[in-house]
């Protein structure tokens, strides 16, 4: 990675109301919600929060964007890859402001996050190139006619996402959308609502004409409900817990059958064979459940360790982990700050706490760090089975829950004992044991001697209550086209 330079400690907040029709306005109840800063829980800001009322503003905006005539509309696909490139241009501009803001509103590691706001303009740019290569078919049918289809946006895009990498969904969700030609409505987390909102003006500064993209920040069982339910909603695409997943499927059944994708939890397992290099698995496995606290939906959540490299694999994963640096997220020493709130701290120390009563063997932390904030520090459970909270429940917190198996029948059995099915990982040195685990284990992604490797080329998605669909990729774009068959009669056999 490029040199990182040095993060500004104290951003300016620039905007904190809803972006409405390329328009900063207030919400109509004239309410706000306080977002904190995770290291110290004090408010950084108020922000407007929209309710049903804003979003039925946003999506009339964002119809009126989509429909016939409109700038938009009329617009030539390799103009919309243009402005996507401008957008892109625009986040590399303004990459340390916008790195500052997510540490600072999020609490992840500068570091990281000034590394995702590269991951930001990549998908910018990646789907940028797709704009006007989106192309049906042409399809022999019987007879003197002309069958052919149509790929056209499906309309009015409705995005809900989480605050564990807050721009990067972002991007994930407007770039794909926008790619095809949709108009969107976007609801940031209410923890992390700051980046979201700085972004929103990048499109108005790089000339997205008004009302393609809109931003309304505020609560799930409000704002998020409104847009999962808007009958001028044509789909659907979330990204965060399986039960609000559940609740946003059937919003969008019952409201007008919007089209939906739902990336949601996992309890995803990393599975160390027994011919695995143990230093260069023990970092890998590390990674794959400290990186950004926890907070990942495909971390390796469930680390299964061959019994021949067991005990000195828990041995050096607990010195791993004792060597951590945590602390103030600005400081890029740090590998690790807080948790995002203080929900989700409770939560973690509470399926800690559960660990230790149902018979894991607490090897390290398992306790708060320091008095400020939502500091965890980073724990490691070992002797940990499925029958444990631990070993079955999403954690989302720098808890490692290690386990001990013999053979390939037993771990495929146990890998697969989840209603999870996001992502697996094997670590070996033998193409047929690696052949077998990543044709029978049920997850969306696996990897193979590496983790969380992927790019905006690449689907993205889950098995089971892990969710439905694919995002990135050409996979990805399906979800924001309808395809349209068209059939003419012809006076010539074609
Ligand atoms: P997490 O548990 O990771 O915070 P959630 O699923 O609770 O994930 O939240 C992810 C996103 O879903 C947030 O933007 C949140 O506001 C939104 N959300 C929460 N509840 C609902 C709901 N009932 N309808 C629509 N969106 C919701
Ligand atoms: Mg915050």
């Amino acid at each position: 990675m490029a040199q990182i330079p040095t993060a500004i400690r104290e951003p300016e907040i620039k905007f904190t109301q809803l972006f409405i029709n390329n328009e900063w306005v207030n919400s109509v109840s004239g309410k706000t919600f306080p977002t904190l800063n995770p290291t110290n829980g004090k408010t950084i800001c108020d922000v407007q929060e929209g309710d049903k009322a804003d979003v039925d503003l946003a999506v009339a905006a964002a119809k009126k964007a989509f429909e016939f005539g409109s700038p938009w509309q009329k617009m030539d696909a390799s103009k919309r890859g243009a402005l996507l490139h401008k957008v892109a241009d625009l986040v590399e501009r303004d990459r340390l402001y916008l790195a500052s803001l997510e540490t600072l509103d999020c609490g992840k590691s500068f570091k990281d996050a000034y590394g995702e706001m590269a991951a930001v303009s990549n998908f910018l740019r990646y789907f940028a190139g797709w704009t006007d290569k989106i192309q049906g078919k042409t399809i022999p049918i019987d007879g003197a006619f002309f069958c052919y289809t149509r790929h056209e946006p499906v309309g009015v895009c409705g995005s809900i996402i989480p605050w564990n990498f807050p721009l990067v969904l972002f991007a994930l969700k407007l770039a794909p959308a926008l790619a095809c030609g949709n108009t969107v409505v976007l609801k940031p987390a209410e923890q992390t609502p700051l980046t979201a909102l700085y972004a929103a003006t990048l499109f108005k500064e790089a000339g997205f004409p008004a009302g393609v993209v809109n931003i309304v920040p505020g609560y799930g069982p409000t704002a998020g409900a409104a847009i999962s339910s808007h009958p001028d909603v044509n789909k659907i695409s979330f990204t965060g817990s399986t039960d609000v997943g559940q609740t946003i499927m059937a919003a969008a059944a019952r409201s007008n059958l919007k089209r939906v994708t739902l990336e949601l939890g996992g309890k995803s397992p990393l599975v160390v064979w027994k011919d695995a290099n143990i230093d260069t698995v023990v970092e890998w496995a590390h990674q794959a459940i400290f990186f950004n606290c926890g907070q990942v939906c495909t971390a390796g959540s469930r680390t299964y360790v061959h019994e021949d490299l067991y005990d000195e694999f828990v041995k050096k994963a607990v010195a791993r982990a004792k060597a951590k640096t945590i602390g103030d997220p600005f400081d890029t020493k740090s590998e690790y700050g807080p948790q995002v709130c203080e929900e989700q701290f409770n939560k973690v120390l509470e399926l800690i706490e559960s660990g230790k009563t149902e018979g894991a063997t607490l090897e390290t932390g398992g306790q708060r760090h320091g008095t400020d904030g939502y500091f965890v520090q980073p724990t490691v459970f070992s002797n940990v089975t499925e029958k444990m909270r631990i070993g079955r429940e999403e954690i989302f917190g720098p808890v490692q829950s290690i386990m001990k198996f013999k053979d390939m029948e037993e771990i495929i059995a146990r890998a697969n004992d989840t209603k999870y099915g996001l992502a697996a990982a094997i670590f070996t040195e033998d193409i047929d044991t690696a052949l077998t685990f990543t044709s029978r284990v049920k997850a969306g992604t696996v990897w193979v001697n590496c983790y969380f490797k992927t790019g905006p080329g690449a689907p993205f998605g889950g098995f089971g209550m892990s969710g439905i669909g694919r995002e990135c990729g050409e996979y990805g774009l399906q979800a924001y086209t309808e395809v349209k068959n068209v059939v003419m009669k012809t006076s010539v056999k074609l």
